[in-house]
């Protein structure tokens, strides 16, 4: 799709331009591309005193042959800072010392990562300077700019060796619109096993709904790019489509309403041999305001968004047909964190899926399987691109990145999600929405 102001105030008169009169200058966000490494430059690290996580920044800096730089003051793709050691709010000060006289050197779509422990169960003062860490890097996000990525990882106790997979996505290009968030590793709900970074999927299969275009599409080419083969489904109308998409893949294809009362039944019989990973990627919108919204048009919704995700789920669940160190993934929306006008039951839905990732994570857990939820912002679809001018100006504005996503940025974090290596990944809501002004 189509962004005239980032092409026109990218231009050289429009770079000239847009500083001298405040208009916001959206940076070139860099995507990954096949063969370049995690980190496309040096990564400095710092550690507040008495740290857990050097040994694993480390080790994966080096397995990933991430330089460091060269000089005290040369420029830097990233910075890592392990916050686990500050356990007071006196000892936030290390942040200062580590991000002051390092933050300028950072490159344009750079990364910043922090690490932390959860607050929960921690004494008072050390949860007070952990949960503190939250309004560091979501301010930093703010004001760092240039299509800078800035997160916070809360590292359980004794899942250090469960970051591997979190840092290696969020330190990537692969992250590119996501920024903002807080992110929880915790212990592995099963063993991690070796895995080849460059096809984490190989040989796991994968259903995908609403596969038939946009993010569907993209969550389809990127599981297929990282070596799962893949089922997709669409609603029957989309038959064509979904066979174009499928043909390119090398997918076998479902052609099925969701809502259907026979449709669990259905999916569960065609994956009768097992599944690692479910993403519940089909939504639509029935946008009124509540005082507009007729019955039929909120049921609809409801059925499509929520309920018969939560009867696939039970389905394959009940007939086991999960396999261990499974994955299911949903697509939430910003709209069901921050709320939207004229989306009432839009934004039900989407954190009623929010609330269905939350439920479900225990139980998941004990069955050795995760459930994650992505949360788009403004991805450049279809969808957005029929919005009136003025509110897609807007959406894709009004945000750290200030552009829309793209349908790949959700993709890649459902990727991530979906990777065997990110078996302490359970129960998070990570928001692709190039850390939008709404919501938390
Ligand atoms: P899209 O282009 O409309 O794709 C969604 C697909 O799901 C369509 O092919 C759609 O078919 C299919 N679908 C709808 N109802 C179905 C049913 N009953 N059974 C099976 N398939 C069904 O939408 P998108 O923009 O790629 O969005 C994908 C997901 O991301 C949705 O859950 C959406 O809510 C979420 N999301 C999108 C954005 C964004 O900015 N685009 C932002 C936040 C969240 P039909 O043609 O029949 O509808």
């Amino acid at each position: 799709m189509s962004d005239l102001y980032s092409r026109v105030v990218n231009s050289p008169p429009g770079r000239f331009v847009a500083p001298r009169v405040g208009l916001p200058q959206p940076a070139k966000l860099e995507r990954q591309a096949p063969g370049t490494p995690v980190v496309a430059g040096a990564v400095l690290s710092g550690a507040a005193p008495g740290g857990r996580l050097d040994k694993q920044v480390e080790r994966l800096l080096g397995e990933i042959g991430a330089p460091r730089p060269e000089k005290s003051d040369s420029p830097v793709k990233a910075l890592v800072f392990d916050a686990t050691g500050i356990a007071d709010s006196t000892e936030l000060v290390e942040l200062q010392r580590f991000f002051h006289p390092n933050v300028k050197r950072v490159q344009t779509s750079g990364r910043v990562v922090v690490l932390g422990t959860p607050p929960a169960g921690l004494p008072a003062r050390a949860a007070a300077a952990q949960r503190a860490l939250e309004g560091f890097t979501r301010s930093l996000g703010k004001e760092i700019g240039r299509g800078i990525a800035v997160q916070l990882v809360y590292v359980a106790e004794g899942a250090e060796r469960e970051v591997e997979s979190t840092l290696r996505f969020l330190l990537s290009p692969r992250s590119a619109y996501v920024s903002g968030q807080v992110i929880e590793v915790g212990a592995a709900v099963a063993k991690t096993p070796a895995i080849d970074w460059s096809q984490p999927l190989d040989g796991k299969i994968a259903l995908v709904t609403g596969a038939s275009r946009g993010i569907g599409a993209a969550i389809a080419t990127t599981l297929h790019r990282d070596g799962a083969g893949l089922v997709l489904l669409d609603v029957p109308a989309l038959a064509g489509d979904l066979a174009k998409v499928a043909t390119e893949l090398d997918a076998e294809t479902i052609e099925l309403d969701i809502t259907e009362e026979d449709a669990p039944g259905q999916i569960a019989d065609r994956l009768s041999g097992g599944v690692d990973i479910v993403v519940h990627n089909a939504g639509v919108t029935r946008d009124r305001t509540i005082a507009k919204m007729p019955e039929d048009r909120w049921t609809s919704l409801m059925e499509i968004n929520l309920s018969s995700e939560e009867r696939i789920d039970d389905e394959l669940l009940e007939r086991d047909l999960l396999r261990e160190n499974g994955r299911i993934v949903c697509v939430s929306s910003m709209s069901g964190v921050a709320g939207n006008s004229g989306q009432t039951n839009y934004a039900t839905s989407k954190a009623g899926v929010i609330g269905m990732v939350e439920a479900l994570a225990p139980e998941l857990a004990e069955r050795k399987a995760t459930i994650n939820a992505v949360a788009p912002g403004f991805i450049e679809t279809q969808m957005t691109a029929a919005m009136p001018i003025p509110i897609r100006e807007a959406g894709r504005r009004m945000n750290s990145m200030s552009q829309g996503g793209l349908p790949v940025d959700v993709a890649e974090t459902i990727a991530w999600f979906a990777s065997p290596a990110s078996t302490g990944v359970n129960g998070n809501v990570v928001r692709v929405c190039g850390q939008s002004l709404l919501g938390a």
